[in-house]
């Protein structure tokens, strides 16, 4: 629908009146990854008109019409990268935020956050957990440049669960009446307990604009007062949580470590495990007959881990704990292949975020190879995507592949990522790294059929 302007004068009018034309991209001459096969496809063209991929061939495609033509000296086109457990609005360690940022500085921070995914190829982020959705919308309006993103919202946790991090000296939200916590305040987490307020949490969330609900099912190392082996949420609570996100055709996902936790969690119908390291091979065959997806972090079993000075001094001992529990993790993994999301987990501000995922792909191709990286951040994370059914904020097309039809979410690497994950920016160290620099061999960025970054012309005027 075009509507003519009230205020109509000189050519204005004219322009209004004329459908709207069609934005097209021909990429040309690129070598194809498609997020699914371990192979490439050599000498393709691909056509994209508005968000969407429309042809792909080894012919030269003719498009008659205003185009942008990209020559792709022969580089690789993959899907664009896809982050699936990430917390775009923990711009810094918890202690900041909660004692020295206001929103208007955590609102700025998350933009920047936003950006620096963006152009490390993530073109989509599911986000487990923290205020993200007015960052969602604001990406999707244009108004910042970002990922598409898959909020969660407030995580939900129980009193005393992982994500209740009060200090000892906050107030309890409903027991002592109005909570004082900052970031409680600014919706990073609801505690809730027993069934109808567990129902509250997850409605609020979706009427938030949440995609999916996360919940604290079990202890974690960011919060002080939970043991990590606790069994957080009663059957009951987590089905009633389970429930409410199915009436709003969208489903859960939880932070587990151990067994019984995974365990309840999928008896009560959840379907994205997030961690599970000290998964055992029981529970593992039970994921993989429900079709449970696995994001886990490499980075979680490093040494690396351990010796990060972003832990608050009460984490280490967790770490070392859910580490020695984890040995099995990688052998079940390879043995009988569960849906796995590249998932890196990254808190804190740009740099730490930056480093912590670049370290997070090295490690990941390091211990399953190249391609079980790629697809897991391309083809199974779209799958993924995909259980937000009715309320996925993209329909348009798939996210993760190249095929026709799906959305144009693109990079162009100069070289074969299959081959050198270090193309992607995958960088073997992190805590040590120096400060990252943008990943010259992505020479092209495109999102949504538009283009991010295209570096390309730089050469071209050099050559
Ligand atoms: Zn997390």
């Amino acid at each position: 629908m075009t509507l003519a302007p009230t205020f109509a004068q000189d050519d204005t009018e004219q322009q209004a009146q004329e459908p709207i034309a069609e934005r097209a991209i021909l990429i040309e001459n690129v070598n194809i990854f498609d997020g699914k096969k371990d192979a490439i496809k050599a000498n393709h063209h691909v056509l994209v008109i508005n968000q969407q991929i429309k042809k792909i061939s080894d012919k030269s495609i003719n498009y008659q019409g205003q185009l942008i033509r990209i020559n792709g000296k022969g580089y690789t086109l993959m899907p664009g990268l896809i982050e699936s457990h990430g917390h775009l609005a923990i711009v810094d360690n918890l202690s900041n935020l909660k004692h020295h940022f206001d929103w208007v500085e955590i609102g700025v921070r998350q933009a920047a956050m936003a950006k620096s995914w963006l152009l490390d190829g993530f073109t989509t982020v599911r986000d487990v957990g923290g205020p993200t959705m007015g960052l969602k919308r604001s990406i999707d309006a244009g108004v910042v440049p970002g990922p598409r993103i898959y909020p969660s919202g407030a995580i939900i946790s129980q009193t005393s669960g992982h994500g209740d991090i009060r200090e000892r000296t906050d107030r309890h939200p409903y027991l002592e009446s109005e909570s004082d916590e900052h970031m409680q305040r600014l919706g990073y987490y609801y505690i809730a307990d027993g069934v109808p307020q567990v129902l509250a949490a997850t409605r609020n969330n979706l009427r938030n604009g949440a995609t999916q609900i996360k919940i604290m099912a079990g202890g974690g190392n960011g919060s002080e007062f939970d043991p990590i082996d606790s069994l957080q949420f009663r059957p009951q609570e987590m089905k009633a949580i389970v429930d409410a996100a199915k009436d709003w055709d969208t489903y859960v996902a939880a932070h587990v470590f151990y067994p019984k936790q995974i365990n309840r969690f999928i008896d009560a119908g959840g379907m994205s495990l997030e961690h599970a390291p000290a998964i055992n091979e029981a529970t593992m065959k039970k994921v993989v007959n429900k079709g449970v997806f696995i994001a886990m972090q490499m980075n979680g079993l490093s040494k690396e881990l351990r010796d990060s000075p972003f832990n608050p001094p009460y984490a280490k001992a967790g770490i070392i704990e859910i580490q020695k529990d984890s040995k099995d993790f990688i052998k079940l993994v390879k043995q009988y292949k569960p849906k796995m999301v590249f998932a890196t987990d990254a808190l804190g501000d740009v740099e730490t975020q930056t480093k912590q995922r670049r370290f997070e792909l090295y490690e990941r191709a390091r211990i399953f190879g190249n391609f079980e990286t790629l697809k897991s951040a391309t083809s199974v994370a779209g799958e993924l995507m995909l259980l937000t059914n009715r309320r996925n904020p993209y329909k348009l097309g798939k996210l993760g592949v190249i095929e026709q039809g799906a959305y144009a979410d693109l990079l162009l690497v100069a070289g074969n990522p299959l081959a050198d994950i270090s193309l992607l920016g995958a960088n073997k160290q992190w805590i040590d790294a120096e400060s990252p620099q943008p990943i010259d061999t992505i020479k092209v960025i495109i999102k949504d059929g538009r283009i991010i970054k295209n570096i390309l012309r730089y050469e071209d005027e050099n050559n």
